[in-house]
This record gives C-alpha cells, structure tokens and sequence, in this order.
C-alpha cells in the first residue's frame, strides 16, 4: 500500500489524481492517509527551501505503517538536497532509496516549461515512489523513472514506466509481500 500525506493545502482533485497515477502505474492500492505539518527545523534558512532528507527523518507523523507500506508525503514548498559540493539546487523530491519514506513537490509546476500542476505532479510523485522500490533513473524519456530535471521528463505529461522499470518494480512489490 501506497499512503499518500499532504504537507501543504492542495486542491483534492490534484491529489485524487495524483492517487490515481501512481495506482495506475504501480498496479497498487494508493490513499490519501490524511495531513502532517511540516518539520521547521528542515527549512534552511538562506534558501527558504526544505531540506528533503532532513524533512523525512524530522517529520512527525503518527501514520500506522505495515511492513511493505510506502509512504509520501507532498508539499507545495520547496524542496532542496542538503549542502555539498554539487551545491544546493531545488529538486521535485527526495526519496529513501529502497526504503518506506519520500517526499515531492508541487513547487515549481505550471510555470513556463515546466509541466502543469496535476501530471507534474503525479509524475513526480511515480518518480519518487520508484526510487523506494530501488528504481533507478531510466534513459527513456517517456519514463516516469527518467531523470527529473531532464528535458524529456516535462516533454512527456503522461505518468508511465517502461517495461523494463515496470517489471522491476513488480518484482520488487512481490518480493515486499512475500
Ligand atoms: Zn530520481
Ligand atoms: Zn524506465
């Protein structure tokens, strides 16, 4: 099971269909667990951004998970990766690989060229969810697991993996409930 937490107030429709993508794209039951606020003490203070791994560990969320649950959390704020040589951009979202928790965002969405605010953000939200699966980037762009900053991952709105992720990912879900 897939349980879906929002951070931040978004439009139901948008999280309805976000739910609906990432059933539709795992083969998995996918709900709206409910809400959370978000940890303070993630915001970095020069960027205004959340820092996404530190959000995950901070986060104080009384959501009951079972063993193979996966759960995500969704935001509209933004999201940065923690400080390093690469420096500290913003990111769609941050994920545990191969573990139960990630985060999104809707940040960023429908501004120009960038994709709009329901696909993007189911797409996001397929992309991070596959990474908790131990999914990698994929060289497809018509793949919801191709690289999120990429230019193909806004050229394609529709929420899809492909076969090569899709089965891997089936794999990895049998093996979750095994
Ligand atoms: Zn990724
Ligand atoms: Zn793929």
């Amino acid at each position: 099971m897939i349980r879906i937490v929002t951070l931040s107030v978004l439009p139901i429709e948008v999280i309805d269909h976000v739910t609906r993508r990432v059933h539709a794209a795992y083969g998995l039951g996918c709900e709206i667990e409910g809400e959370a606020h978000l940890p303070k003490g993630a915001r970095d203070k020069d960027t205004n951004a959340f820092d996404g791994p530190k959000l995950l560990a901070e986060i104080d969320d009384k959501t009951m998970l079972y063993a193979d649950d996966k759960l995500l959390y969704i935001t509209s704020e933004p999201v940065s990766t923690p400080p390093g040589p690469m420096g500290r951009g913003p990111i769609s979202g941050y994920a545990q690989y191969g573990q139960g928790k990630a985060v999104v965002t809707s940040h960023g969405l429908g501004a120009k060229g960038a994709l709009g605010l329901e696909s993007g953000l189911a797409k996001r939200a397929a992309h991070q969810v596959g990474h908790l699966w131990d999914l990698h980037h994929c060289f497809d762009p018509r793949c919801a697991m191709h690289p999120d900053w990429a230019p193909g991952f806004t050229q394609y709105p529709e929420v899809a993996l492909c076969l090569f992720c899709r089965e891997k990912s089936e794999r990895k879900i049998k093996l979750g409930q095994g």
